[in-house]
């Protein structure tokens, strides 16, 4: 079955997370570690845990969700895998890292690309690829339809939905991906937030100021 571990990693207190299962096979997604610490906190609970990482995912590639990227291509071997339309936003990241104060920003590139109707592959886990632009115009989000669990990056957070005045935003575009992808899933799918707690489609469908369905 599969399993969510969460960490908050970098000023901007992202959520970085890795998915595993009972064959220890996992996939880190969005790595926001950025200091010494966060690194060897990601590391230790990789190796204490005797998890095999496969691959590298970003559901988009804002700075705080890639901080860690070229760390862990590095130090794990694996393949950086991202939507095609987010290699853009990717490669922009070393042109404005400095003046977020990462002046060591390693800059790290995809290996190969994940599309809607596209799955993630590991262990015993099939993750469905939904396509969700809108705070990021090349943004992908991971569901598992066995355990309803999803890995929704910043298109949706607990009464509140990404920003869109970054480069490639568009509110529109992120309110029709909420609706049209996020919102036909089960109420009691559990949604893994890019920052903050989690929180339930049917909890955001009744109450987010944002995008609640009246009733
Ligand atoms: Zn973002
Ligand atoms: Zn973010």
């Amino acid at each position: 079955m599969l399993q969510v571990k969460k960490f908050v990693f970098n000023p901007f207190m992202e959520n970085t997370y890795v998915l595993f299962d009972e064959t220890n096979a996992c996939v880190i997604i969005d790595p926001g570690c950025v200091e010494k610490d966060e690194e060897n906190e990601l590391t230790e609970f990789i190796q204490s845990n005797n998890l095999i990482v496969k691959q590298l995912i970003n559901t988009h590639c804002h700075i705080d969700h890639v901080l860690g990227n070229a760390f862990v291509k590095r130090k794990f071997n694996v393949p950086l895998i991202i939507h095609p339309i987010e290699e853009a936003m990717l490669r922009a990241v070393k042109s404005y890292a400095s003046n977020y104060g990462f002046s060591h920003y390693q800059d790290s590139t995809p290996d190969s690309f994940l599309n809607e109707g596209d799955q993630v592959v590991f262990g015993n886990q099939k993750l469905e690829v939904l396509f969700v632009p809108g705070h990021s115009p090349g943004h992908i989000a991971f569901y598992d339809a066995a355990t309803k669990i999803l890995i929704g990056g910043d298109v949706l957070f607990e009464n509140s939905i990404g920003r869109t005045d970054l480069p490639g935003g568009d509110y529109d575009t992120l309110i029709n991906s909420i609706h049209q992808k996020f919102f036909t899933l089960p109420d009691d799918v559990t949604v893994y937030c890019g920052h903050g707690s989690e929180t339930s489609i049917g909890f955001e469908k009744r109450t987010n100021p944002f995008c609640a369905i009246a009733q």
